[in-house]
């Protein structure tokens, strides 16, 4: 996942300003439709994972996925931990899921059933802070904060092991490789590992938000995006003699600029979509015109019919321009090999069921409401077969120096956010058991 506005954390400090911690828990009693047995062990939850030892342990989880970063599909070693950790706990699994992946059962293993989820990949970045456990593979770094979700999972599988006895229901626990890029969440639902559940709660830490704050929204939370890689083909020549050639460095030069209007002409304003060129290799030689010249980019959108205009236009595009100036071009949406992601979307109900979940643990005002982003994650599969919901938790501290953007060489978190990521997957997951169980 990625990038968030740069407003976005003024609106946190702004909220915060105006909210004071003596209203926590003042009306959640009044208002929750979940019974005050639920609410007492939910609470129980955090100050469980907070214990010294609990903590000392999630700290040591993390640190240990932190030191060897794996990318997509190649997590072995951090699949490993993870099975050797539920072993000890006692939890049963399924290995290996989408490769690498496993997904834990605990509970009765009766309906109904929910689901968590924590990614488990790292990205290929070369970590630049300086800190006792920070990565010992070169060019690999949990830039992402991977490491703590997987590390907050284990934190749940322990939590919901310890109560297992009072599930209403099934959980299961996904672990899940290739966030980045990858898709992985539509393969663990290709292999059927999520068959019958009913709902799925996901969580992405945030460095815009301050530790002790989770957020969201409900509807679209990130966008979808998708990735093109063009190619252009002409005739090189000598670039003293332009007229004798078909010159692709114009072409794409044209299509690229004429790109831009996509957005700014044919989109409603009011419709977030974007178009973006990353890229362009072509050409070696000042006084040479090439034969053909490579460009690509990704394109960002709210809904279907976004994701299909800009595919469609993306091409025309370039197609025309190329012709213009006497060049061909093969535009590859690359759909099998970096599938697209579709929009995040948070189901209405599940949203307000996390969101009161994370005002029974830390109060209503540390749960706040976060601005959309253009960012995309592959939760958004999961969010396509059954009500989802993807909150970010807060991990921001100056003290801890964890204010570093994600996907950046010195990004870092604040461990505290552990133990209430921890409690915050697990007391969503019992809640709703809880609940759904009685209306059944
Ligand atoms: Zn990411
Ligand atoms: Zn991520």
């Amino acid at each position: 996942m990625g990038w968030f506005p740069e407003y976005f954390w003024f609106s946190v400090i702004i909220a915060l300003l105006l909210s004071s911690d003596s209203s926590n828990y003042k009306s959640w009693a009044l208002e929750s439709h979940l019974g005050s047995e639920t609410e007492l062990r939910v609470r129980e939850m955090l100050e469980s994972a907070r214990e010294a030892e609990f903590f000392d342990w999630l700290k040591s989880v993390r640190r240990r996925i932190h030191e060897y970063p794996e990318l997509a599909f190649e997590e072995h070693k951090t699949s490993q931990l993870i099975r050797d950790e539920l072993d000890s706990l006692g939890v049963e699994y399924t290995w290996p899921v989408a490769k690498t992946g496993v997904v834990a059962t605990i509970g009765s293993g009766d309906p109904p059933l929910f689901s968590l989820r924590a990614d488990m990949d790292a990205l290929p970045i070369q970590e630049s802070g300086h800190w006792e456990h920070k990565s010992k593979v070169n060019g690999k770094m949990h830039a992402c904060g991977h490491d703590a979700h997987t590390t907050m999972l284990l934190g749940a599988a322990r939590l919901l092991q310890n109560s297992r006895n009072n599930l209403k229901g099934t959980v299961k626990l996904v672990f899940q490789p290739g966030e980045e890029g990858h898709a992985g969440a539509y393969h663990v639902l290709e292999e059927g590992a999520l068959e019958g559940v009913e709902g799925i709660f996901g969580l992405h830490v945030l460095p815009a938000m301050f530790v002790g704050t989770i957020g969201s929204r409900p509807g679209p939370v990130m966008a979808g995006a998708g990735r093109f890689l063009a190619v252009v083909q002409g005739v090189g020549g000598h670039a003293a003699a332009p007229h004798k050639t078909r010159d692709p460095i114009i072409a794409v030069s044209m299509a690229i600029v004429a790109l831009q209007q996509i957005v700014s002409r044919e989109t409603d304003p009011l419709e977030a979509r974007v178009v973006s060129v990353g890229f362009i290799e072509g050409g070696q030689a000042e006084n040479v015109i090439p034969e053909r010249v490579k460009f690509g980019g990704t394109f960002r959108f709210l809904t279907s019919e976004g994701f299909s205009y800009l595919q469609q236009r993306i091409k025309e595009i370039i197609g025309t321009q190329a012709a213009v100036y006497h060049c061909t071009a093969k535009v590859d949406f690359m759909e099998e090999k970096r599938r697209p992601y579709g929009p995040t979307f948070n189901d209405p109900s599940m949203y307000k069921h996390a969101k009161r979940i994370g005002e029974i643990l830390l109060g209503d005002n540390r749960v706040q409401l976060v601005p959309m982003s253009m960012g995309a994650e592959d939760f958004s599969f999961y969010g396509q077969k059954m009500p989802a919901a993807f909150f970010f938790l807060g991990i921001r501290n100056e003290t801890a120096d964890s204010i570093k953007e994600l996907h950046t060489p010195y990004f870092a978190i604040d461990e505290a956010a552990l133990p209430i990521g921890a409690a915050l997957h697990a007391a969503v997951a019992t809640a709703y058991l809880d609940s759904h169980a009685q209306t059944q």
